[in-house]
């Protein structure tokens, strides 16, 4: 576990630093359209969610991603990372 100079990035929920590798991306296209983006590669501005649910709690409550892009998100944007996350969890050990 050696400390390395890889990319961190804020989490929309906890707003905290974490490796870029082990968050949930979210992005917005140049066309203006919110959503996950589970490649981590679409064009546009990016957002990051730790996958926990714990951080999509605040993430909502706090308006993280409205904050983040600093324009509205629709709600059905934080349904779509519950899903995701849900995916997550089941996914990893
Ligand atoms: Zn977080």
């Amino acid at each position: 576990m050696a400390q390395t100079s890889q990319p961190e990035r804020l989490c929309v929920g906890c707003r905290q630093l974490h490796p870029k590798s082990e968050l949930v991306r979210i992005v917005r296209s140049p066309e203006g359209a919110i959503a996950v983006d589970p490649t981590g590669k679409s064009p546009g501005r990016g957002s990051y969610l730790c996958p926990s649910a714990e951080c999509l709690r605040q993430a909502r409550r706090q308006k993280g991603l409205s904050w983040s892009f600093k324009g509205r998100v629709d709600a059905s944007v934080y349904d779509a990372l519950e899903e995701v996350l849900r995916q997550y969890e089941g996914g990893r050990g």
